[in-house]
């Protein structure tokens, strides 16, 4: 029996609400009927839940007590494909239905009905009388180019009262207006002023432009090294998107990176587009979400929850460093953007284009196989070409205690400053040094809730755990033995080699670009925007640095510890690395200027470093593609880690005993269970951690064997259980 197209008032409808309910309620649709999908506030006991109706009530209750719909919110219902997709990604991720549809309605008001509220732009007249809190107002504004927000907004990214900004009102500096409270995006034009495309990207911009047109759900691998033109190349398919009336998505892996993205993207179709990740303001959320559900918004920019908004017609999803590990969501729902991209377009019908300089192991094997659709790009655009790649072997270099820039690349740095360009000295660790030592008595310094050791951050005087955030300031004595002052810094951090650079490189103007130093991401972005202009002599930079920014002066790549991700037991910590240092070294020459890459290591002879240097992927892939089939990992086997926590380790080790011995319905599909074992971080935040992995051959029902392995346990008391399908980290 298909599903009625309507429901009038009083039949009764199955309604999946956002509470951790394990099953449908029953409502009786209210006056008026609604249609299936619809947004709805239903009761459950004493409160007014958000719902949504997924089909015909079940009946098998007692009708007189069933209540009604409270009302229908005035949104587009959920379309069948939403539904379908987010039961599809449920029972993927084994997530139960509630929190997927929290997931997709993370927008608040969203039963609000339209009205008018006051917005606040800047105004013609300047004030009589300049303060603090006036300038910073009147700077937001001019920052924000036009943009006009809520008095409450203003006031709150300004840090002034509302009455400052109500001052500025009477004098004419910022002007008050009454606006609708959700505005539609302004249109894109697909035909304003695309580049001229060089004779490959053509090649590869038409092929994707046929794609778009066969309305047909397909995916295809965008491979080519950084500044090969993959932006200029997809935002074609973007285009042809919008000329056949259908919406598209870009996911980016760094809100940082937005920013650059949408100037580009305003360039090339003449306005900017929607807007979605953590650092929009709810007003703009809330708008972006009821406009993308009303077709309002042809393109939307966002971090990697934007899959779940509700599209009308979406054609297009790109995932632009596709193989970024921040596509993989690793706390809530544990879900990988560009798996879940994959899974709505094929419910939808639409294309998804996977851009990347170094793919994953996972897409390369798709595209391998045939399943993905490969095109790639081969050389820079212009007259830039690939950088120099040459290890610097540490074991060769005098280095003097406590230093880590090297002789050879101190000269390096010296000879790029003489000719006036940049250079880069790239770190993958945040904070001053990684470990606080007691030179009496050896204690490291640890957090007191986790298995982890403090990271000494200089720029904010304190010592924080990088688990759990947790701070506490550099005491002046060891914790342990009581001596004083004998608490030493090991190691480097980038905050530690920029004082080193300091000293090595006296006239040098340095910039340091890491996450933790900014208060926000304008802040951050204002800071790249400098260098890109040639404000900085040296950059020194972590993993920030490697996605996308574009800084043309740039010619040379230090990297201080080549060796470091190589160090780690994890599953893909060869390809980590060897993507890593290959974006890193991207980023050097992408103007005229020729660029080089030298990476600094220990041990030049190690295989993946060998590959790096050579640049020869398709031998790396190969060689890395054929030690996982071997082992049977991903994307050869399948993985799933089970991850249990409590405040004592006994029963929690004591409940993965006993699921490691009632293992029969993963037996019964050929899987293998390992484990328990304490994790790797043995405690976060006071709670004990214990993990489980299951290895399973490729094509079998993993995901149901494991709903049934785990369905007959309860949990007691405080010990709590989560399921990692495919997991990327083993935290
Ligand atoms: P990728 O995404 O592969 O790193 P981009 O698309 O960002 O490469 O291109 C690198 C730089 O070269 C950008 O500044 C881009 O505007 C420029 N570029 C690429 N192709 C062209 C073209 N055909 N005409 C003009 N500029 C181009
Ligand atoms: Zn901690």
């Amino acid at each position: 029996m298909s599903d009625p197209e309507f429901f009038d008032h009083g039949e009764l409808v199955a309604v999946l609400t956002t509470q951790p309910l394990d099953r449908l309620l029953d409502y009786k649709a209210p006056e008026g009927g609604c249609f299936p999908g619809a947004f709805v506030e239903v009761p459950l006991g004493p409160r007014k839940v958000l719902g949504v109706v997924w089909g015909p009530g079940r009946g098998d209750f007692d009708r007189a007590k069933i209540r009604s719909v409270i009302r229908v919110l005035d949104v587009a219902p959920m379309r069948e494909e939403m539904r379908a997709f987010l039961g599809r990604a449920a029972d993927y991720t084994l997530t139960p239905m509630p929190a997927m549809l929290r997931l997709a309605t993370r927008a608040p008001g969203l039963g609000d009905p339209p009205s008018m509220r006051k917005i606040y732009r800047l105004g013609d007249c300047a004030p009589d009388r300049m303060t603090d809190a006036r300038a910073r107002v009147l700077e937001l504004l001019r920052d924000f180019g036009g943009l006009a927000f809520t008095l409450k907004e203003l006031a709150e990214m300004a840090g002034v009262t509302s009455s400052v900004i109500k001052g500025l009102v009477k004098q004419g500096a910022v002007r008050e207006e009454d606006s609708p409270r959700d505005l539609p995006f302004p249109q894109l034009d697909p035909d304003l002023c695309g580049k001229d495309l060089t004779e490959d990207q053509t090649a590869a911009a038409d092929t994707l432009r046929a794609a778009m047109r066969s309305d047909s759900y397909g995916t295809t691998l965008l491979k080519g090294v950084t500044g090969s033109g993959k932006t200029e190349v997809y935002l074609e398919a973007v285009a042809e998107a919008l000329r056949l009336g259908k919406q598209a998505l870009v996911l980016l892996p760094e809100i940082a990176l937005t920013a650059e993205f949408l100037t580009r993207v305003e360039a090339r179709f003449g306005a900017r587009p929607a807007e979605w990740h953590s650092g929009a303001t709810m007003t703009e959320r809330r708008r972006v979400w009821r406009m993308v559900g009303q077709g309002d918004a042809q393109l939307v920019v966002g971090a990697r929850s934007a899959l779940f908004l509700p599209f009308r017609h979406l054609g297009l999803i790109i995932v632009d460093e596709e193989h970024d590990t921040s596509y993989k969501q690793e706390d809530g729902v544990l879900y990988n953007a560009r798996d879940m991209a994959v899974l709505r377009a094929a419910i939808c019908g639409s294309q998804v284009i996977l851009a990347s300089a170094t793919p994953s192991l996972e897409s390369w094997a798709n595209a391998e196989a045939g399943k993905y659709d490969r095109l790639e790009l081969t050389a820079r655009f212009g007259a830039a070409v690939l950088p120099e790649m040459k290890a610097i072997d540490m074991r060769a270099e005098q280095m003097q205690a406590g230093t880590w820039i090297s002789p050879t690349l101190r000269r390096a740095v010296l000879d790029r400053m003489e000719k006036g360009e940049q250079a880069l000295l790239f770190i993958n660790r945040r904070g001053y040094a990684p470990v606080t030592l007691c030179r009496a008595c050896g204690q490291q310094i640890g957090c007191d809730h986790c298995d982890a050791r403090m990271v000494e951050h200089r720029f904010l005087k304190r010592l924080m755990c990088h688990q759990c955030g947790e701070t506490k300031p550099v005491p002046e004595t060891c914790p342990s033995c009581g001596a004083e002052g004998r608490l030493a810094p090991v190691g480097p951090g980038i905050e530690r080699l920029a004082e080193e650079a300091g000293a090595a490189f006296p006239d040098a103007n340095i910039a340091v670009l890491s996450s933790d130093m900014f208060g926000s991401a304008r802040a951050l972005k204002a800071k790249i925007e400098e260098i890109a202009e040639g404000e900085a002599d040296i950059i020194i930079g972590t993993q920030l640095v490697a996605k996308g920014h574009n800084f043309p002066k740039l010619t040379l790549v230090g990297v201080i510890d080549a060796d470091l991700g190589l160090q780690g037991s994890d599953l893909r910590a060869a390809e980590r690395t060897f993507q890593l240092m290959r974006q890193v070294a991207g980023r050097a020459g992408r103007a005229e200027r020729p660029g080089q890459a030298l990476l600094q290591t220990f041990q030049p002879e190690h295989p993946v470093i060998r590959a790096i240097l050579s640049g020869d992927e398709i031998g790396f892939w190969k060689a890395e593609a054929a030690e996982r089939q071997v082992a049977g990992v991903p994307p050869y086997g399948r993985m799933a880690g089970i991850i249990l926590s409590g405040p004592e380790v006994g029963p929690v080790f004591d409940l993965g005993n006993a699921m490691a011995r009632n293992d029969a319905p993963l037996r019964q599909i050929g899987a293998q269970v390992f484990g328990p074992a304490p994790a790797p971080i043995a405690r976060i935040r006071g709670r004990h951690r214990v993990r489980l992995l299951i290895k399973a051959p490729k094509g079998v029902p993993l995901q149901e064997a494991i709903a049934r392995w785990i369905a007959p346990l309860r949990l007691k008391g405080d010990l709590r259980l989560s399921v990692d399908i495919d997991p990327q980290s083993f935290y």
